[in-house]
């Protein structure tokens, strides 16, 4: 989750006396870098996923399961085997927000050629195995976004109370301090964001009306200092803590493309496609004990890092501060990047004028100016002592604290300096998926899909704010099978693509309306004649032309089917087969609640799915193999 840097944080009254010796020398060091390696060209297309974990304990006695809070040993640990000791460790651990939480990449990035998607799913595989095999045997690594039992009475093992009224980092009524990762960064973001906002965060999420929920649903909270009554809003889920956001797992794929041009233009494509496959990877519909009416983590993360105050949210006149926000540090993008993005920028931008005169003083074009004054316009939440007096020359800290809190759906990501990485961009929305074929499926789909559009010069562009319309559907419950998102008609850009990727002024301005329409995610993924191509069909007629050998070629179109059979409903998506599972349980009495043995039930047969235990055709088709019968994948 960023920037690591060690040493002794400051409270939020001492880091806001340095936010514009961080914003200016943040600058500045974004200024060297970019003047650096701005020409750079001929970069390698490379790429990496990034998978969270979470340590899980079966309780089989009792049945309960609990989040263990050993993160940070654990991390120790696999360190130490791994990298530390070996530059060509296959694995690389990460920690990350939640002391039950840990992240793994693949060891060395994956470069251009097809048959490395053949081995994504090993690697992804050998990081379960290396992580498992420090584990007792009650305890296993889940890929699971939201643990549904989050928040609630002794989720956590060891069991902490949380400490509401306390000094502590959260003052969560449900989300002990203890669940938070100790690396000081972790606490002291969540106090910061506290202290910045003026109040706890507040996440409210619609509870599902089931057929014996309390209408309204209103929730009394036991120790409760008073403040709850008013932020927790009826008929919702109410949470109150950071933990309950960035405890959440993800699916992340960053790639390295071969120019700051062609970066600009794969963040602006992969920004349109962000809530399509957001609502294909759907899998967080429960909430602290809850079934709730929303199908993924987005709304919720961004609720739970969310420290504009009251006067930034508009809801009380400007006066301590500078700007009127749209947007929480954690949403969506708020302008397109490459020049043909321009003429889509119809969201309006705060800016930090003063940035965005300097930057384009020094040489930098409008758009690239803006974005940058525009993530600018945050404060620093951390900062160490140690570190507020850096060599702007060598060191990106100060760039990188701001940049590394901006948590939007696409990052821009300028080279480290005086490292041979290029120019970089990351995809962010994906939720984490149970197994580890799942997960390669969905990393191979984007992956190909940035092929097919710098191969192909696609265009995928519709108004910004369209694209927010479109997050805001896919995060409803079943998007996948009911909702409506813009998009392009015609994604051919056929003779208006200039060499650097993007479009020229031919077509101008003119009867943008008829440029997008709304479809399904079927129609956008799967095609619809006369309607829409489909992206898959674009896909695998890339690969048809594409030399791969059989195997490889046997893995991917396994993973496009996958794909391809979400769009249409064929196959159920993680949170639309984690619901079903919950509605049938014997236990569940149709209040929309989850209990201890639901979760239980549900948290061992998800752990029994991932490990190949038994299969579910369900959600996978019949593309698992399973250990006891050794069958090889075969198609779905
Ligand atoms: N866990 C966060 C999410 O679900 C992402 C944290 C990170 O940026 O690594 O989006
Ligand atoms: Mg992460």
């Amino acid at each position: 989750m960023g920037l690591l840097s060690h040493g002794s944080p400051l409270s939020w009254e001492e880091t806001k006396k340095h936010a514009d010796h961080v914003r200016q020398h943040g600058i500045t060091q974004f200024l060297n870098i970019y003047n650096k390696v701005k020409e750079r060209q001929k970069d390698v297309l490379k790429w990496g996923d990034e998978v969270e974990y979470m340590l899980v304990a079966f309780d089989h006695e009792n049945q309960k399961v609990r989040l263990v809070l050993k993160g940070e040993e654990m991390l120790d640990t696999l360190q130490g085997r791994g990298e530390k000791i070996n530059p060509n460790h296959p694995t690389l651990w990460r920690p990350e927000y939640g002391s039950y939480m840990i992240e793994g990449t693949p060891g060395q990035p994956y470069g251009g050629t097809m048959a490395e998607f053949n081995t994504v799913e090993d690697n992804m595989r050998k990081r379960r195995q290396e992580a498992s095999s420090l584990l007792l045997d009650n305890v296993s690594i889940c890929t699971i976004t939201s643990f549904p039992r989050l928040g609630c009475p002794g989720f956590t093992l060891p069991e902490f109370p949380p400490t509401p009224v306390e000094q502590g980092a959260s003052k969560s009524l449900f989300f002990p301090d203890e669940a938070i990762n100790k690396h000081p960064r972790f606490s002291t973001l969540t106090r910061n964001i506290r202290h910045r906002r003026g109040e706890k965060v507040a996440i409210n999420v619609p509870i599902f009306k089931d057929r014996n929920t309390p209408t309204p649903f209103i929730e009394r909270f036991a120790n409760d200092p008073g403040a709850e009554a008013k932020a927790a809003l009826p008929d919702h889920i109410y949470m109150d803590a950071m933990g309950f956001g960035m405890g959440n797992c993800c699916l992340q794929v960053t790639f390295q493309a071969c120019s700051i041009s062609e970066a600009r233009y794969l963040y602006d494509q992969l920004a349109t496609i962000c809530p399509i496959v957001m609502a294909l990877s759907a899998a967080a519909p429960f909430y602290r004990g809850y079934v709730s009416d929303i199908d993924c983590r987005w709304g919720v993360i961004s609720a739970s890092v969310d420290d504009r105050t009251k006067e930034e949210r508009g809801l009380e006149p400007l006066k301590n501060n500078k700007y009127l926000i749209s947007k929480s540090r954690y949403d969506s993008i708020d302008s397109y990047l490459s020049t043909c993005g321009e003429k889509y920028n119809d969201i309006d931008l705060t800016i930090d004028k003063d940035i965005y005169s300097q930057l384009t003083r020094e040489g930098i074009d409008h758009l690239l100016a803006q974005h940058i004054a525009h993530l600018f316009i945050r404060d620093p939440l951390t900062l160490f002592e140690e570190k507020i007096h850096l060599d702007d020359a060598n060191e990106s800290d100060h760039f990188e604290n701001i940049q590394s809190t901006n948590w939007q759906t696409m990052r821009f990501k300028p080279p480290p300096p005086n490292s041979d990485i290029g120019w970089r961009v990351e995809f962010r929305p994906m939720e984490v998926q149970l197994t580890d074929f799942e997960n390669s499926a969905y990393v191979v789909f984007v992956v190909l899909l940035t092929r097919v559009i710098l191969s192909y010069k696609l265009d995928f562009l519709i108004p910004l704010s369209k694209v927010d319309e479109n997050m805001k559907v896919a995060q409803k419950r079943d998007a996948v099978r009911q909702g409506m998102f813009y998009f392009k008609k015609d994604i051919s850009k056929a003779g208006n693509v200039a060499v650097d990727g993007c479009c020229t002024a031919a077509n101008g301005t003119e009867a943008e309306t008829e440029e997008y329409t709304l479809m399904s995610i079927d129609t956008i993924i799967n095609g619809k004649d006369g309607v829409f191509p489909g992206l898959l069909p674009i896909l695998n007629s890339y690969l048809e032309n594409m030399e791969v050998d059989v195997d490889t070629r046997c893995t991917i179109l396994n993973y496009l089917k996958l794909i391809k059979k979400r769009a249409s409903g064929e196959l159920m998506t993680a949170a639309r087969w984690l619901r079903e599972f919950v509605a049938c349980h014997g236990d569940y009495k149709q209040d929309s609640v989850i209990t201890d043995k639901i979760n239980y039930d549900l948290l061992v047969r998800c752990n029994q799915i991932a490990n190949e235990q038994v299969s579910c055709p369900e959600l996978l088709g019949f593309s698992t193999r399973i250990k006891q019968s050794g069958n090889k994948n075969t198609p779905l």
